[in-house]
């Protein structure tokens, strides 16, 4: 996917690998190396239905307890 432009702005978006935080039953799961459209205006991130696909197996796989883990960081949690 490239799009080159944002939908919300119109500013000019790159390909970039980000990391996905997704909070998983009382647990943040950090996915890395996903790739996003990056825009360089707002920061808005959009993702490729494949990159999508590519997260939701990965977080299924996760609460499934089939897959372990690279590495276990520890979170701060804040309030707001
Ligand atoms: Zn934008």
């Amino acid at each position: 996917m490239n799009l080159g432009k944002c939908p919300l702005c119109g500013g000019t978006t790159n390909t970039e690998s980000v990391d996905i935080t997704e909070s998983l039953g009382g647990k943040i799961v950090l996915i890395k190396d996903i790739k996003a459209e990056v825009c360089s205006q707002c920061g808005e991130r959009l993702y490729s239905s494949s990159e999508i696909k590519k997260i939701e197996v990965l977080l299924h796989k996760v609460k499934q307890g089939t897959i372990k883990p690279k590495e276990t960081r520890q979170a701060e949690v804040y309030l707001a």
